[in-house]
């Protein structure tokens, strides 16, 4: 315990502390402020467990220092004054202001002090008790209606202070009462408390979540950056059911409506929020239950869409349903094929294909761009694994990594998994890092991308000219290929600019003895210049399109073509 004693007399303090020793005993430290002015900077420099303020401290007075102590705390440690025999009405006042007891000096007695301070420490353990009770719903442990609602006025303030978005989300259970009528209501109690306890552990730290009352819970998520990352809050949100939960020996599957308000968007007061988040999730109620909705009907849309997407997309990924399509890279010196690209294709029911770029775009908006991109890279270990069966030990694919893969550890665990166990496939793989996503330049990233480099796995840097940190990219992670974006490409018969820019990654690629890929090749005029300018290779529907392996294996038999492991 660290006791502050406040007396501008030194004997009475002497005094003080020697009773307190006598009567608590040695329990701590003892600091001594020998002024009001010293005081205060104790005070304000750390906090104490227990405060003894003597009133009269030279012109000024021991009372101006409670309110000093109070503010520092929510509830504040015990505050006793010390008064002389006539100061009755300063004790009064002291009591009003929030001191917790008071002694008259010439009456000090080692036991005396013993009781109050067990009593005030008693007293105040009840506060806090009673304050918890005031602040936290009883059977899930959060926050309660009232706490939260002040809570949502605090981030408000916060919010519009760092110009922040932050989403203020409803959520009430589907058809709760059926649970209760039939496990019962004990059975009712522990599932609020295990979605409680779900979905404390689905926000960050600095999110609130709160029982608001019943079955509906309330949350606060901060620092909302981009309308796209709500398409992965509701998600998160939604995941907490996918499990059903296990009570009383049963699995019992719920779900949840959920309503969700913008700040500043739809409302820039805690009223609005509430009654606007209120308002989207009984419409979420009303079409249907187990699903969400936003306030703002556009937003709303969007979501929607995205979140369907999702869905299907990650029953096609369950059911085997998406396909590797394969496009050659050609060499411009010789023809040979260097490598081929693996690209994701989604067959949509029109026996034509979803866009790639659209799906992959949603999915790396949520966590099912890290399930894909494994599925891509195993498809890859499998196809190359068949081809060298069959005695082509030098065809190599090149397959599209997402940043976020790198984000996880799940990723490159995998690879180097499989790749420990064949290691022969790592010189048969290409890791293409689009720019359009950067890698976060951290020295996690680097090391991963070193680590996988180490077992002997190319890294190539696509849509080379059009990001924003191409160079830098070369300099942080360890690049063997430049593919130049097609927009480049495209342009270089007809926009000087283009053209240059083509010359200088040639060049640069040259220089640092990468290899380098031309990208959407489409027409012989193209492809001329570029063997003109001593490009390496190229890519493009001019040599072919992409397409499934086994018309890959009739186009290359066709074509007489041999596929070369040189890059
Ligand atoms: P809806 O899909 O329309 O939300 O249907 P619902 O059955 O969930 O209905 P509603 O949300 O209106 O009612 C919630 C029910 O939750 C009402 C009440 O019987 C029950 N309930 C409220 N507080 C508690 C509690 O602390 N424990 C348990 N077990 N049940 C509670
Ligand atoms: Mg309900």
């Amino acid at each position: 315990m660290r006791i502050l004693i406040v007396d501008d007399d030194e004997d009475d303090y002497i005094i003080l502390e020697d009773l307190l020793y006598d009567g608590i005993g040695k329990v701590g430290e003892i600091v001594w402020a020998k002024s009001f002015d010293h005081a205060l900077e104790l005070i304000e420099q750390s906090d104490f467990d227990f405060y003894f303020l003597d009133n009269r401290l030279g012109a000024k007075l021991g009372l101006g220092l409670i309110q000093e102590i109070k503010q520092r705390f929510n509830i504040a440690p015990p505050i006793i004054m010390l008064s002389g025999v006539d100061d009755h009405q300063t004790d009064i006042a002291a009591m009003e202001q929030g001191a917790d007891d008071y002694l008259i000096k010439s009456q000090l007695t080692a036991p005396l002090l013993e009781h109050t301070i067990r009593y005030t420490i008693r007293d105040k353990t009840l506060e806090y008790r009673l304050a918890k009770l005031a602040h936290y719903d009883s059977l899930t442990g959060l926050y309660n209606r009232s706490i939260f609602n002040e809570l949502l006025r605090t981030s408000l303030e916060q919010s519009s202070r760092l110009n922040q978005k932050f989403a203020l989300v409803t959520l009430d259970l589907d058809k709760f009462k059926f649970i209760n009528d039939n496990y019962g209501h004990p059975a009712g109690d522990q599932l609020l408390t295990k979605v409680a306890t779900r979905l404390k552990n689905c926000i960050r730290s600095s999110d609130i979540v709160a029982r608001l009352g019943g079955d509906e819970f309330s949350l606060i998520l901060k620092d909302v950056k981009h309308d796209k990352d709500f398409i992965k809050l509701v998600e998160n949100i939604i995941g907490v059911f996918d499990q059903a939960f296990q009570i009383a020996n049963q699995h019992i599957s719920a779900t949840t409506s959920i309503g969700i308000a913008i700040f500043p968007n739809d409302s820039q007061t805690a009223d609005g929020l509430a009654s606007y988040s209120d308002m989207a999730m009984y419409q979420a109620k009303s079409a249907g239950r187990n699903t969400f909705s936003f306030y703002n009907q556009k937003l709303h849309e969007e979501t929607k869409v995205k979140h369907q997407v999702e869905v299907a997309l990650k029953a096609a990924l369950q059911a085997n349903e998406l396909e590797l399509f394969y496009q050659p890279i050609n060499s411009l010196k010789n023809g040979e094929i260097t490598s081929v690209e693996a690209l994701l294709r989604w067959p949509n029911s029109e026996g034509g294909f979803h866009n790639t770029e659209n799906f992959i775009a949603i999915a790396e908006e949520s966590a099912l761009i890290l399930d894909i991109g494994i599925w891509v890279f195993e498809q890859a270990c499998q196809q190359l694994q068949l081809w060298r069966q069959q005695g082509f030990n030098d065809r190599r694919i090149s397959i599209n990594v997402s940043a976020n893969q790198f984000n996880s550890n799940h990723f490159t665990e995998i690879v180097t998994g499989i790749i420990t166990k064949h290691p022969e496939l790592s010189r048969s793989l290409v890791f293409e890092l689009t720019e359009r996503k950067p890698l976060e330049n951290t020295t996690a990233i680097i090391n991963k991308l070193n680590q996988l480099s180490d077992l002997g796995i190319c890294f190539s840097v696509d849509d080379f000219g059009i990001g924003h940190s191409s160079i830098s990219y070369l300099r942080a992670f360890p690049m063997n290929i430049i593919k130049i974006d097609r927009s480049i490409t495209a342009n270089i018969l007809i926009s000087k600019e283009d053209l240059a820019l083509c010359k200088a990654i040639i060049a640069l690629g040259k220089a640092l003895d990468l290899a380098v890929i031309a990208e959407g090749v489409e027409t012989d005029d193209i492809a001329s210049k570029l063997k003109q300018l001593s490009c390496p290779s190229a890519q493009g529907y001019l040599y072919c399109r992409p397409m499934p392996v086994n018309e890959l294996e009739s186009w290359l038999g066709q074509h007489d073509k041999k596929v070369v492991s040189n890059l």
